[in-house]
């Protein structure tokens, strides 16, 4: 009978269903299992028998004296049981579960002693028992078989239901199932004789003899009991029931992570759902809800887009708000100066500052215009501030157009007119090159009228100023207007909270990773903070701002170079920090699934039926793939860009891949696929790709102008490819050493490694098969002499007009331009 009681209760914990307890038991064994239900069941009856504990007390009594217990003992169980309602009355008005359950654990010792000392004796007294009282048994005997089926079922009804007020309770639980058993005459049996005492109860209404019997079985149970208490002493602990959010996919690790489980036991407890997944492994939020619910904890469901709620959304106060500087896009026709212009502002304002006058290229930049800041971004044209709109971030408020004086408003001019239209940014116009002879602003400002642009030498509203980026004239007057727009324009941000940004640039750093160029535009960033940019995620090991110095923090319209994220993240990307990593990267891997989603679904033919109507829709129309790699991401996204917008009802291009880096054997290999061309801006061919490339038949194209690279484009699209002036690379030399020549600068020691160098011709310096400077030739020596050419396989001396940034390793490109047929289609 005790068997079958042992069994019982088991089994009803088990239905009870306290799954945390069936986790913990699985991580450490069975046994433990068992033990941690038989401890809430205890739990569950101290609460119903709650309301009658003095009349249990003395039942409880009675019924084990036969089994042997002593006079002193009975005293102490007394004590015990006064002791133990005192405190469950405590606990029910005060609900102090701390401090009852080291009470509880107290007494729990207590009655552990006892309950040893008590076995001993039980054993013995059973013994006697047995030899006393068969008349007993004999009567038992019969009634037992019976009665056995009966006794059980009571208990585990009890056993339920006391799990389920045991979870409630979940700490005082363990300490109190002791000083209940005591208290009750049914809990005292088990605690004494385990559950013997519940089993008692009802036999003694039946027959006063059965307990003795059970004595031994229960005996048995106490004994396992206390080898699992000395094993698992730690097990008592309490079990914190935790909201856990739970989005669509979670991987396990995370999951383990937000219910404060060990990682093996979840996955333990998986294997035993049939899922054969490590801790890296993604399961869904059904999966998901088991396993937690196993483990008792409360599942909170959480929508993919919930992800991103964590993202601080909250309304700045207008006390909070404080002046920001503008951030100013230059933006114009190629040639017309706007790269200059971006210098000569800088030196006209860096230099005087700072030592040697040394800034980095980050992308953008601040200057100091009579006390006040002006940001002015420096990145590659239209299509990047475009597409950092289409991606969601506005980050120019001011766009000073270029206009040479010596030209008239071109394509890109329009272009750029129309972009700061479309995103309501207030312009400026700046009349470049106006030290030239030819220079003719009122044309420029004439022209600009068919644009719709009044400047305000034509009584209009849009300020003009006519600069030279050369001579520095109109610099100061430029740098004015731009604050007077920017006053008008009130610009306000909110220093204090959570920073948020866009992301102006981003590349991979050799030496420092993924760097990401972030204009901070409310908020402040600083070095620790957790953060999510677009797709990828990170925390700020280091700010460098645009001097090349390490900052701590930096605030609203302020550009920093971020270092300490896990990847690379996209021209435009917003970022923005938040509270926990575990946060970030649930809203990183949020986008990234929701863009592969996006991607599978525009894009590439996935299924079958997208095949179809991909097939469909390009019966007539014949499609030009290219493939792009740039320099930098926003080159290359202002390309694949501009690269949409080409085509017509009969020809469209698409941009198979774009990227940042050189062009390797698998972009190769996937335009070679795709009977594609290799688009290089800025960045070249390494050597196997350029192998493979000749073998295979693919073209590479190298440009150092988007706007070439687009013309290209369009006319090979519109079929209207002609003869034209096109570069020929006539040779390539490797920089093995560099020399300091005094009244020559630097010059390199190179060895020509392929074709000739030629002192005509023009050159490129290129550094990881990135371009960092075109330029010619001041020198072409060869031991002493200045010679016209060296061939391949040569020695000679180089050095570059107006440029001694040479290092060793770098290769030096010589090119030609001469008139070719166009092949590409
Ligand atoms: P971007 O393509 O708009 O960036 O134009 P760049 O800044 O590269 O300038 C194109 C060419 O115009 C370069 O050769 C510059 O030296 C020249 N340039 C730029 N600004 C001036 C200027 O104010 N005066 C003169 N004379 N030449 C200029
Ligand atoms: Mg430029």
């Amino acid at each position: 009978m005790s068997d079958t009681d042992g069994k019982k209760t088991l089994g009803v914990g088990g239905r009870g269903g306290r799954p945390g307890n069936v986790k913990q038991s699985f991580s450490h064994g069975r046994t433990k299992n068992v033990v941690v239900e038989t401890k809430r069941k205890r739990v569950v009856v101290p609460k119903p028998g709650a309301a009658k504990p003095g009349s249990a007390g003395p039942v409880g009594d009675p019924s084990r004296r036969p089994a042997g217990i002593t006079d002193s003992e009975m005293e102490r169980r007394l004590k015990a049981l006064q002791a133990a309602k005192a405190r469950e009355a405590e606990e029910a008005e005060k609900r102090k579960r701390e401090e009852e359950e080291r009470a509880q654990e107290r007494e729990r010792r207590r009655a552990e002693a006892e309950a040893k000392e008590r076995e001993e004796k039980e054993r013995e007294a059973a013994l006697k028992a047995k030899a006393e009282e068969e008349e007993r048994k004999k009567r038992e005997a019969a009634e037992a078989a019976k009665i056995a089926a009966q006794p059980a079922p009571a208990p585990a009804a009890d056993d339920r239901k006391a799990g389920g007020g045991a979870r409630t309770n979940k700490t005082p639980e363990r300490a109190a199932p002791r000083r209940d058993d005591q208290q009750r005459p049914s809990n005292k049996g088990r605690d004494d004789g385990g559950r013997r005492g519940g089993k008692l109860t009802l036999n003694q209404a039946l027959s006063g003899g059965d307990g003795r019997q059970r004595s031994l079985a229960s005996m048995k149970r106490k004994q396992e009991r206390a080898r699992q208490k000395a094993m698992g002493s730690n097990e008592p602990r309490e079990k914190i029931v935790r909201d856990v959010q739970v989005p669509e996919a979670i991987v396990v690790g995370e999951l383990a992570n937000r219910m404060a489980e060990r990682v093996p036991d979840v996955v333990k407890a998986l294997m035993n759902m049939g899922m054969m997944v490590n801790q890296n492994q993604t399961i869904d939020q059904d999966t998901a809800e088991l396993i937690v619910e196993e483990f008792g904890h409360k599942i909170v469901r959480v929508s993919d887009a919930d992800v991103e709620q964590v993202i601080d959304q909250v309304e700045d106060k207008e006390e909070d708000l404080k002046g920001r500087a503008p951030v100013i896009t230059i933006m114009g026709h190629v040639d017309h100066g706007k790269t200059s212009l971006l210098d000569a502002i800088r030196n006209a304002k860096v230099v005087a500052g700072e030592a040697g006058g040394i800034t980095q290229h980050i992308g953008a930049y601040q200057v100091v215009q009579d006390g006040a800041p002006l940001t002015f971004l420096d990145t590659p044209g239209h299509a990047a501030f475009t597409s950092m709109r289409a991606r969601g971030a506005q980050v120019t408020d001011i766009v000073v157009l270029v206009v040479a004086a010596d030209d008239a408003v071109m394509p890109q001019t329009i272009e750029a007119i129309n972009h700061a239209k479309a995103a309501e940014v207030p312009m400026i116009v700046a009349i470049n090159k106006i030290d030239l002879p030819a220079a003719d602003p009122n044309k420029v400002r004439t022209d600009l009228l068919q644009h719709e642009v009044i400047v305000e030498a034509m009584s209009g509203e849009v300020q003009d100023v006519e600069v030279s980026a050369h001579s520095g004239q109109g610099l100061d007057q430029l740098l004015e207007a731009i604050a007077l727009q920017a006053e008008i324009l009130e610009l306000k941000a909110n220093p204090k909270r959570a920073a948020s940004g866009a992301v102006i640039e981003a590349q991979l750093d050799v030496g420092r990773g993924p760097v990401a160029t972030v204009l901070v535009q409310n908020g402040t960033l600083k070095q620790g903070d957790i953060f999510v940019v677009g797709e990828q995620w990170g925390k700020v090991r280091a700010l460098v701002d645009d001097k090349g110095n390490r900052v701590k923090e930096a605030g609203p319209s302020v550009p920093v170079e971020v270092l300490g994220l896990n990847g690379t993240p996209e021209a435009g990307d917003v970022l923005n920090v938040v509270d926990t990593e575990a946060q970030a990267r649930e809203i990183a891997e949020y986008r990234e699934q929701a863009a592969k989603d996006k991607r599978a679904a525009a894009g590439a033919a996935t299924t079958l039926e997208q095949l179809m109507a991909n097939a469909k829709a390009d019966e007539n129309v014949s499609e030009l793939p290219i493939l792009v790699k740039a320099d930098v991401q926003g080159s290359a996204e202002a390309i694949a860009q501009a690269m949409e917008k080409i085509g017509n009802d009969e020809v469209r291009v698409r941009v198979l891949h774009s990227g940042v880096g050189a062009i390797t054997e698998t972009d190769v290999g996937l335009a070679e696929a795709s009977g594609a061309p290799v688009m290089g801006f800025n960045v070249r061919a390494n050597a196997s790709a350029r192998n493979t490339a000749n073998q295979k038949g693919v073209e590479i194209r190298y440009y150092s102008v988007i706007y070439d690279l687009v013309d290209d484009v369009k006319a090979a699209a519109s079929g209207l490819l002609s003869a034209e002036i096109r570069e020929k690379f006539i040779g390539y030399a490797e920089i093995k050493e560099v020399f300091k020549v005094t009244g020559v600068g630097k010059v390199a020691g190179c060895l020509v490694t392929e074709g000739v160098a030629r002192r005509s011709a023009g050159v490129r310096l290129l550094r990881d098969n990135v371009v960092i400077h075109e330029g010619t030739l001041k020198t072409l020596k060869r031991f002493k002499d200045e010679v016209a050419e060296v061939q391949s396989g040569q020695e000679c001396g180089m050095a570059f007009e107006n440029y001694d940034d040479i290092r060793p390793k770098d290769v030096i490109e010589i090119f030609e331009r001469e008139e070719v047929e166009r092949t590409l289609d």
